[in-house]
């Protein structure tokens, strides 16, 4: 697929090629998502007074330097330090230790005394209270044993192209699908912890895909305030970094990225920012420039009609990023990155 930034020749990776990936998903929506996601929210309110102050003084710490005009999101600065807020496989917010993060619990006296009449039961936080992100996780294990299904051609726009793509892996076989889904897990607890409803393209849940046009679709359909999808690159291996990847204008068929380009532009600078300053990975030095590129060959974009980017946050075709994409912590890191950007986005203009 014909990129529109130049890109140094190099092994193929089925990034290179399609980022995004996908299957005809009739069987999830976003819809199974939400439900779930505001249930168990509501079981994750539920906080000690006594950890309210802490709360607070952590997300005054976020505010603080949430704003876009810095480049080091507070919650950055605190987030990679909050490993314990790792959930294992993803798990719900529940168990989220970051639930301890919020603002004040009302019905907490000033001295942080709860009333023992009324079980303390709030959000958190409220700061992303009533926004929807969605996170779309890159590929899927299944779709290298479903290669009639994902190669099948869908229309982007301004091309066809493929369903969805296997991904990448490292070269011990820790695959790009896993990454991304663990990823987008952990930032999920984080945006879930903040109030946010978090729509996944799939959980795992599927055998394949799903397909890149539906990707999109389950964003457009969710009205999500915000979508980033996650991957990890399969570059040359003397290549190493991270890049985002924003929509390029596209009008052309059922593509239309025009309203979407510049709130896409700002979440990508964000996204840049905000990964960077969370896991100390470096801009990519084999693609994109400055880590960022923009692109008009992506179908999961093309057809977006909410603010969307794709993250590629590293190589893993090269042995040194391949090794911190392989650490729980560093993806707890990247995690937080992405959290925090997509929070800075959608509270700050
Ligand atoms: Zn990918």
């Amino acid at each position: 697929m014909t990129r529109t930034t130049r890109r140094p020749a190099g092994p193929i990776d089925p990034d290179r090629t399609d980022p995004d990936g996908a299957a005809p998903g009739r069987t999830r929506g976003p819809g199974r998502e939400h439900r779930p996601r505001r249930s168990k929210l509501l079981r994750s309110v539920t906080v000690l007074a006594v950890l309210a102050p802490l709360g607070l003084a952590g997300w005054l710490g976020w505010r603080t330097v949430g704003s876009p005009d810095r480049s080091v999101p507070a919650a950055s600065a605190a987030g990679p330090g909050t490993p314990a807020a790792a959930p294992p496989g993803g798990a719900s917010p529940t168990a989220d230790p970051t639930a301890a993060t919020g603002t004040p619990a009302p019905g907490t006296t000033p001295g942080g005394t709860a009333d023992p009449a009324f079980p303390l039961a709030v959000p958190t936080s409220t700061a992303l209270a009533g926004r929807t992100v969605l996170l779309d996780p890159g590929h899927n294990t299944g779709n290298s044993a479903h290669t009639a299904e994902i190669n099948r051609k869908v229309d982007i726009g301004n091309a066809r192209k493929e369903c969805d793509t296997t991904g990448t892996s490292t070269n011990s076989g820790y695959s790009e699908a896993e990454y991304s889904l663990d990823v987008v897990h952990r930032a999920r607890a984080i945006l879930a912890a903040r109030g946010a409803t978090v729509v996944l393209v799939h959980d795992g849940d599927r055998p394949w895909g799903p397909c890149i046009d539906e990707r999109a679709r389950i964003g457009n359909t969710a009205h999500a305030d915000a979508a980033v999808s996650v991957h990890g690159d399969g570059g040359p291996a003397n290549g190493s970094g991270f890049h985002v990847i924003m929509p390029a204008k596209v009008v052309a068929g059922k593509a239309d990225t025009a309203a979407i380009v510049d709130p896409s532009h700002r979440l990508g600078l964000l996204l840049r920012d905000s990964f960077h300053a969370a896991t100390g990975e470096p801009y990519a030095d084999y693609v994109a420039s400055k880590g960022l590129d923009t692109r008009s060959d992506l179908g999961g974009l093309n057809l977006s009609t909410v603010p969307k980017v794709f993250i590629e946050c590293g190589n893993m075709r090269n042995p040194a990023d391949a090794r911190r994409m392989t650490d729980p912590q560093w993806r707890q890191q990247a995690a937080q990155g992405i959290a925090d950007a997509l929070t800075s986005f959608l509270t700050t203009r």
